[in-house]
């Protein structure tokens, strides 16, 4: 029996018009059914925007202090149930369990972060010119935000979006990814119990699940979104980010990477090992902010490659639910397009030092493992370092001036993070100032976020109109208004 899960629209639980489901399965063992899912039809999406929109002046004018209250009480919820929500994520999209409870714990605290800076996010006083003026200005919600998410973080994502939206006096309404759906639903039911509680209307949050195009194609021309979020692949953004600003919508887009990590001459090279295999084969290389192109200077070359190829032949590969170091990929269509790349990079000439390959038998049942993968002697110009591979794979190449790493670095298209190990402090802070990339790490792993601080890409990793996080996370949501008062 698989169970069948429903939309969150207008306050209820309810099935899509279409009576159409589709089902999500455990990406380590294609036997284990997550659960059916409802296939949304644009008219299901569209009925929870215009919930949305129903309510939207009535939790804008809600006071702050009650939003956050609604926030608080959301994140209570789910730290009662984050071990549930830890395995939920784990079955559905693969992390290991390690890797589960950190994301988990990651969205808990991002709803308690804007519980608390939903009272003092606010417009400032300012100094009149005239006497008897008082000169303010306020910021007030934008309406009704349309939220599409990807599955590599379904939780933490699609949390650092809806947290800020909320706490600024926002609506919404998210679509999930296909491919991972059960524990952002779990979210909503957390969602749920809490407005019970604390009296939030019916229509302020929306669930509704379905395709890309159909949910997504909605969110992004209904007349009453007025903001749309998305996170995902570039291919996609590209084309969302017309369709959005075409029907006059703010719209932020984070996109994919081809994340750089440079290792110095004063790099140790076990520290730099340890660095980089964290950055790339971690979450299974199926982070936006994953290193794929490793630039080490030529006197540390020969040595880094051993030292990483250990890293990756010691590295535990299994079922997330055993916890082992990586998991498998979501998809059997992403773990097709990471064995591809691995074909490309040999065809484009480079050196398949380690990995590459699909892992099969009995410790694998039926699920989409690869192992870790390395190349060498590769160019800057070929494709497996310019287009993302959502994967654990990594190519490393050499230089010999400083001015020739940073220059690798930044010859590519992306921008998210870009990382250097040294142990030079001026290399360190001449890498900061040049790396074209919206985060930069100094002796640790490409990936990795705090949640306090703005999140972006820059180039073609991102629209580059709002940064997501932190306080910067409330700004997309809000608009100002300014006050002349005699
Ligand atoms: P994706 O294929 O672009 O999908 C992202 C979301 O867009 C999904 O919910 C998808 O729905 C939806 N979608 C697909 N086609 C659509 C359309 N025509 N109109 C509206 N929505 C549509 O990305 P993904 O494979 O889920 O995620 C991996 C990508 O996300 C990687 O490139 C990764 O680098 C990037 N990412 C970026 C960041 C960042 O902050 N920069 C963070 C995490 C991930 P369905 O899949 O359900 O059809």
């Amino acid at each position: 029996m698989v169970d069948t899960y429903q939309n969150y629209v207008d306050g209820e639980w309810r099935d899509s018009e279409t009576g159409e489901t589709f089902e999500v399965t455990n990406p380590a063992d294609q036997s284990d059914v997550v659960g059916a899912f409802q296939r949304s039809s644009s008219a299901d999406a569209a009925g929870a925007i215009e919930a949305a929109a129903a309510v939207e002046d009535e939790w804008a004018e809600t006071p702050a202090t009650a939003r956050g209250t609604f926030l608080r009480e959301t994140a209570k919820r789910m730290d009662d149930r984050a071990e549930e929500l830890t395995e939920t994520l784990v079955r559905e999209e693969g992390k290991t369990r390690t890797e589960a409870a950190g994301e988990v714990q990651r969205a808990v605290d991002i709803f308690y972060y804007y519980a608390e800076r939903a009272k003092d996010y606010a417009g400032e006083r300012q100094e009149p010119s005239t006497t008897d003026q008082n000169l303010y200005y306020v910021r007030e919600p934008m309406g009704v935000a349309g939220l599409i998410v990807p599955w590599n973080y379904p939780i933490a994502i699609p949390s650092w979006k809806m947290a800020p939206a909320l706490a600024t006096g926002n609506t919404l309404v998210v679509k999930p990814s296909q491919d991972a759906p059960n524990v952002l639903r779990k979210v909503f039911e957390c969602l749920d119990a809490a407005a019970e509680e604390t009296g939030v209307p019916d229509g302020v949050v929306n669930f509704v699940a379905g395709g890309g195009e159909e949910v997504g194609g909605e969110i992004l021309d209904h007349d009453a979104v007025d903001t749309v979020s998305f996170t995902g692949s570039r291919q996609v953004g590209e084309m969302i980010y017309e369709q959005a600003t075409d029907s006059h919508k703010r719209v932020q887009t984070e996109l994919g990477s081809k994340n750089p990590t440079v290792v110095s001459a004063s790099a140790d090279v076990e520290e730099a090992a340890d660095v980089v295999a964290a950055g790339a084969f971690g979450v299974t290389g199926q982070a936006c902010t994953a290193t794929e192109r490793v630039v080490v200077h030529d006197s540390l070359y020969d040595d880094f490659v051993e030292a990483l190829v250990e890293r990756a032949e010691s590295l535990d590969v299994g079922p997330g639910l055993d916890d082992p170091d990586m998991g498998p990929h979501v998809s059997e269509s992403e773990l097709e397009s990471t064995l591809e790349y691995v074909e490309i990079g040999q065809d484009e000439g480079a050196t398949l030092e380690y990995g590459g390959e699909r892992l099969e038998g009995d410790d694998y049942d039926d699920g989409f493992f690869v192992s870790p993968t390395i190349f060498t002697d590769v160019e800057s110009d070929m494709r497996i370092m310019q287009e993302e591979v959502f994967g654990p794979f990594v190519g490393v190449t050499s230089y010999s001036d400083f001015d020739e790493a940073v220059e690798i670095v930044n010859d590519v298209e992306f921008g998210l993070a870009a990382g250097i190990v040294t142990q030079d402090h001026s290399e360190a802070n001449r890498f900061v100032d040049e790396a074209d990339f919206g985060v930069v790490k100094v002796n640790e792993a490409t990936t990795g976020l705090e949640l306090h601080v703005p999140f972006g890409g820059m180039n073609a990793s991102s629209s580059e109109t709002y940064r997501e996080q932190g306080e910067e996370g409330m700004d997309f949501f809000t608009i100002t208004k300014t006050v002349y008062d005699n």
